[in-house]
């Protein structure tokens, strides 16, 4: 037996008395089933999953874990695309898929109370029949969970003029990592203290996990028109998006997908873009009939102004789906034009866009690469998917340099290393090219104050293994790092 198997056995027997069997995950045949996340280049298996259903087994599982020791990560639906639910191989991974029931909703508030298990789509299925829907709508939509998109503070391609899930979360029931319950938030407007909420959403299962979520609902809109401009080329398509925010026109979406990314998805769902076109931009706009008339009109205008060569506008819903369909299916789509990619994430300036996505082709091409861009142009979130082969040697590196190399272009043009998909164990590194030492010790305060001793999801978000003795406060307990050897306090 090592150093590090006692604790967990330890916690594995004790988990075992008072959760049901089949709640409580060792075999490594199922283990190996979660050793990652949707950015399949990190793999950990972890030594233990539990299986949690409810509020009561992750309070159990967490406070057994702080007990012992022993580090644990909480997992939504593992669609999160920078490693955030990556296990800790000698942690627990707490598996929140089965917790997912609706609690309550009530239109007359604009809000619905749900298990943070519980997928983003349906939180919008269940509410439209009362006018209502939940304005944040990753991608991903139909498989990640309420709990990962508040770790994540996540975004999509309405969040251009609804905001991001931050926006959109009200109140949370959260289990500390000393394994104590609390709730956050409250759904009074304008609480007085300290915004301890919004320090959750988006800390990436750093500082607990939620059990419950209060979420806001938007009213579903009156009128809805969206429209599909084809461009020969990436700068026109960029000059368009800022051409239409510069006047003013809040579209509920502008996407923007290149050459590329649109042969990909022609390959994979046949959308029938317009042939030829090297950029394409999805324009929604939504409101009040008569508002979104006027933009719709203005809106044509400026990407005609900018050179689009074709405009649809959709004419019904099964049309308006259609066009969504290229759109939506991209990521995916990409693995029909190459066998391995990698998805990066990075914010800009949208008036840098042109030139960011003409820099991005040129640091592509200099490693012998490709990139697909498919994105939320409106906010200037940028998905640019960097393709490969493993198979021959030397792309695999030089993917990766690409990926890195455009995180430095955005940080460049005054963006961010990260539009919505975190920074989990894949983007620590680059943390220090944005944050000062004092603002990543600032953020390690805020960490140590809900987690002392570093086993909520450790290794995630900060650049190295710090640890809580490293700024003023006590530590109640030997940091999983320090107990294996790997990190010390000074
Ligand atoms: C095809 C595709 C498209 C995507 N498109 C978008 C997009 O448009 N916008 C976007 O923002 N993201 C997008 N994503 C990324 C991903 O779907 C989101 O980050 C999503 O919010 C992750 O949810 P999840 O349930 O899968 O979380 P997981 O991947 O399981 O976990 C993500 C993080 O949340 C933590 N976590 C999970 N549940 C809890 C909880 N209850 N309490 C505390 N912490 C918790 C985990 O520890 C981890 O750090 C996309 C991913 C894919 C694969």
């Amino acid at each position: 037996m090592t150093h590090t198997d006692a604790p967990i056995a330890a916690v594995t027997a004790q988990l075992r008395s008072v959760l049901a069997s089949d709640r409580v995950i060792d075999d490594p045949t199922q283990l190996a089933t979660y050793d990652c996340d949707g950015l399949l280049h990190y793999r950990v298996t972890p030594a233990l999953v539990v299986l949690a259903r409810d509020a009561r087994d992750v309070q159990l599982t967490v406070r057994t874990c702080a007990e012992h020791g022993v580090p644990f990560v909480a997992r939504g639906s593992g669609t999160g695309l920078s490693g955030g639910a990556l296990p800790h191989a000698d942690g627990v991974l707490i598996v929140m898929s089965g917790f997912r029931e609706i609690t309550s909703v009530s239109a007359r508030d604009q809000r619905a109370v749900v298990d943070p298990g519980v997928i983003n789509l349906n939180v919008s299925a269940r509410t439209r029949p009362e006018g209502y829907y939940f304005a944040p709508d990753p991608s991903s939509q139909q498989v990640c969970s309420i709990g990962g998109n508040v770790a994540e503070n996540s975004g999509g391609a309405h969040c251009l003029k609804y905001g991001f899930t931050t926006t959109h979360v009200l109140a949370a029931d959260v289990v500390l990592p000393d394994g104590e319950r609390t709730q956050l938030g409250t759904v009074a407007p304008d609480a007085p203290g300290y915004d301890v909420l919004g320090a959750f959403v988006g800390s990436e299962g750093t500082l607990g996990i939620a059990t419950q979520v209060t979420v806001r609902l938007t009213r579903t809109p009156a009128a809805v028109e969206t429209f599909l401009a084809g461009f020969s080329d990436t700068d026109s398509a960029g000059a368009a998006v800022s051409a239409i925010i510069g006047a003013g026109i809040v579209p509920a979406a502008i996407e923007m997908m290149d050459a590329l990314a649109i042969e990909a998805a022609e390959a994979a769902v046949a959308c029938n873009y317009p042939a030829g076109a090297g950029a394409v931009l999805v324009v929604e706009l939504d409101g009040p009939s008569h508002e979104v008339a006027v933009e719709l009109a203005a809106a044509e205008q400026h990407c005609r102004d900018a050179g689009a060569f074709e405009i649809r506008i959709a004419a019904d819903d099964e049309e308006r789906q259609s066009i969504w369909r290229g759109r939506k299916s991209a990521f995916a789509a990409v693995g029909r034009i190459s066998p391995d990619y990698i998805v990066q994430d990075g914010v800009i300036p949208r008036t840098a866009l042109p030139e960011v996505l003409r820099s991005m082709t040129a640091l592509a091409k200099e490693r012998g690469v490709r990139v697909a861009n498919v994105f939320h142009a409106g906010d200037g979130n940028l998905h640019p998917l960097v393709l490969f082969d493993e198979r021959v040697p030397g792309q695999a590196d030089a993917a990766e340099e690409t990926s890195g190399a455009i995180l430095d272009l955005c940080l460049a043009h005054g963006g961010s290393i990260t539009g919505e998909h975190g920074v989990g164990a894949d983007k620590a590194k680059h943390m220090p090219k944005m944050f000062s030492a004092q603002d990543l010790d600032t953020m390690q305060r805020v960490r140590c104050a809900f987690d002392p001793t570093g086993i909520s999801n450790p290794g995630k978000v900060f650049p190295t293994p710090r640890l809580c003795g490293e700024v003023p406060g006590k530590r109640s307990a030997a940091h999983p790092v320090q107990a294996a050897g790997l990190g010390e306090v000074f």
